[in-house]
This record gives C-alpha cells, structure tokens and sequence, in this order.
C-alpha cells in the first residue's frame, strides 16, 4: 500500500523542496517527542513527517511516488537505487513495522504454550494388533510451587520502572534525516511492562519448570507409518503457567522380516517346494498377532502366484473391517539331489515322455505331467 507522503506533510504535489523542508519544520515542532514525552501518537506522526520529508526531497524517491508507487514498500523487492546510504532501510523497517512488528503495549505474562511433537517406534505387530505405549516427555510443565505466578510469595507484579509498564522503551537518535526515534523492547522487564520483585526460586519466575513425565499413549490397530496421534493438552506450559500446547506423537513402523505392509493389505513370501507346488500341499504359519493361519497351495500351484486370505490384512482406521493378505508363491527347485531323488525324478520324466507320446489322447495324467514338465523343467 503506498504511502500518501504528500498528504502526511500537507503539501501539494508541485511543493518545491523549500516547501516541503518548511511543512517538515512546523510538523515537527508539534510533534517532537521533547514536546508531548509519553505521547504515542505525536511520535508516530513525528516518525511519518521525518520519513515523508525524506522521501520527498529524493527525486528519484518523490519520482516513484508521483508514479502511485511506495519507495518504501518493501514488498516490491529491491528499489533500484534505492537505500545506497548507510543501512537507512532498516530504520524505516522500524518506522513502519516491515518486520512484522506486533501491536504497541507490554506482553502478555501469560502466553499459551507451544504444541510438541515426539516420535515412536513400534513393530508392525504393535501396528497390527494396537498396543498402549508408555512415552517418556520431556516438556515445561506448571511450576507446582507458585502454580504459574512466578512469584515466591504470591505477590502480584509491580509495574516496571524502566519502561512504566509500556514493555518497550523510545531512544531518539540525531541523525541527517532530522531526529530518528526507535523503539526496543525494554530490557529490564523483557517487554512484559512488569517485574516480580522476589521470582520463584523453582522456576526463576517463569511459572513453569522442564520435566520428565511418562504418558500412556493409545495407538490404534492399523495406525499408518508417520500418523501422528495427538495428546490435546499435554505440550508445553506456557510462559507464566499459560495453557499447555498439545503433544503430538508421531509413529513410525520397523520394517518386518516377513510381513510388508501396503496400506491396508500385507503381503508376504511362501516357500514351497516344487512337489508340493505340483501335487498341492497345506501350509501353516503365524500370523502377525499369534495366531495360526493355514495357506492352501493348491495342485499345479505356479511360481508368484499369490494367494488371497480375504480380511487378514491390517484393519482400517476410519472405516469397517481389515485388508486382505497375500500370500506369494515361492516355488523351490532343489538345487542338488541325492542318488535316490534323481532317479526318482528320472522316472517321473520317463513318464513325463511316455504321456507326452500318447499327449493325444489328453488323458487327466497327461495334463498334470505337461505341468509338471514345462513348470519345473524335471
Ligand atoms: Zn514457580
Ligand atoms: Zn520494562
């Protein structure tokens, strides 16, 4: 937003610089602070008129006004020629709050805390089945000797000398642009316009103090890698006993050694040996909460054939109900035979080559055997 500069000094847009110096003059013997000491509005006009002058009496500054332009908008980026001189920005940054500069007044003794976040580790059985889980926090909790006054014998504050209670104190420097006034937060209260004469010993004054606390925290069954749970209310205390931000607990899941988990579903790897595969088999295994699950391999089961168990998976967090686990055929060829395996499979090629013959007549045994033998290679 540009600045109305013309306007703060009461001068027209064809003021001459002898104007504007003279509408400068007669402003700022009005609003000096030498003149009104405490009155903040003088100031800030004080301020406006200093820095209106110095505007107006840049041509290259008056230019980019005349253009409806702010010189000094520091939204716009770097102003070509702009601040050559001595840091000047940074005292008009003071002038009109560019960083940010809060409302006037004291801090508040009281200010909310600040939310914490903690991470966690759980297996995947934890995320399977959920699991209560004892976290240790280390946050700044009430300080349990002045419940947060800061005071050690329940005195109210008294007002701050050094700044009478404003939280912040004015300096006025004499420079070339006239007199430069810049406020700071007033050090000897830290800005919060009052004092505790005899603070705390516990917590300095602070009214909170940093502890070492145990929390129970509920992680639900299917909880997802880096879901955070939060502990409304369980963060830090803040300055002077303010309410507590929340404590948010991230989780996150160790990898499995046999179970891998894709959203909703698990996956796993069954190895199954080359007859089981081709004659059909059952297997059993455990599943992530203990239990025995019982895998079907049926005859002529085909290598990375996967089997579906429908509602094994990890149950949903929003809605009914679980995924499904699949099951992944391995299928194992030995990789050396004894004396007696060998002739075994022999036999069974044998065979294989005697049904091939007679493939024709496309008998059950035929077709069971062609599996076998372009499958596995026997
Ligand atoms: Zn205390
Ligand atoms: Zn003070």
């Amino acid at each position: 937003m540009a600045l109305d500069y013309y306007g703060i000094l009461g001068v027209g847009k064809d003021a001459s610089d002898q104007d504007i110096k003279k509408a400068y003059r007669k402003l700022a013997r009005k609003y000096h602070p030498d003149v009104n000491p405490g009155d903040e509005e003088a100031a800030e006009k004080f301020r406006e008129a200093s820095v209106a002058q110095e505007v107006l009496l840049d041509p290259q500054k008056r230019q980019i006004v005349d253009a409806g332009g702010d010189p000094l908008d520091r939204s716009q980026g770097g102003m070509p020629g702009g601040f050559g001189g001595g840091g000047l920005g940074d005292i008009f940054a003071e002038f009109f709050g560019g960083g940010g500069a809060g409302p006037r007044g004291p801090k508040s003794r009281v200010q909310p805390g600040q939310d914490a976040l903690l991470r966690t580790r759980i297996t995947l059985e934890d995320a399977f089945a959920g699991v209560k889980k004892t976290i240790t926090v280390d946050t700044a909790v009430l300080c349990e000797r002045c419940h947060g006054d800061g005071s050690a014998n329940g005195e109210k504050p008294v007002t701050c000398q050094q700044c009478g209670g404003a939280g912040e104190v004015q300096s006025v420097q004499r420079s070339f642009l006239g007199n430069v006034m810049t406020s700071h937060q007033c050090p000897n209260c830290r800005g919060y316009g009052e004092i505790i004469q005899d603070p705390c010993s516990h917590c300095g004054g602070d009214g909170r103090v940093k502890k070492r606390r145990d929390l129970t925290v509920n992680i639900p069954a299917g909880i997802g890698d880096g879901m955070r749970i939060r502990m409304g209310s369980q963060g830090e205390v803040g300055h002077g006993g303010g309410p507590a931000g929340d404590l948010y607990v991230e989780v996150h899941t160790q990898a499995h050694k046999i179970f891998e988990r894709e959203g909703d579903d698990l996956h796993l790897t069954v190895r199954v040996p080359m007859v089981d595969a081709a004659l059909g088999s059952k297997v059993s295994m455990t599943h992530l909460d203990g239990s025995e699950l019982e895998l079907e391999i049926a005859p002529g089961t085909q290598p990375g054939q996967s089997i579906t168990l429908q509602g094994q998976g990890m149950a949903r967090l929003r809605r009914e109900g679980r995924g499904n686990l699949y099951a992944h055929v391995d299928v194992q060829v030995p990789t050396s035979l004894d004396r007696k395996t060998r002739e075994l499979l022999e036999q069974v090629r044998e065979r294989s080559d005697a049904v091939t013959a007679i493939h024709d007549g496309q008998t059950e045994e035929a077709s069971v055997f062609d599996r076998l033998r372009n499958r596995f290679r026997i």
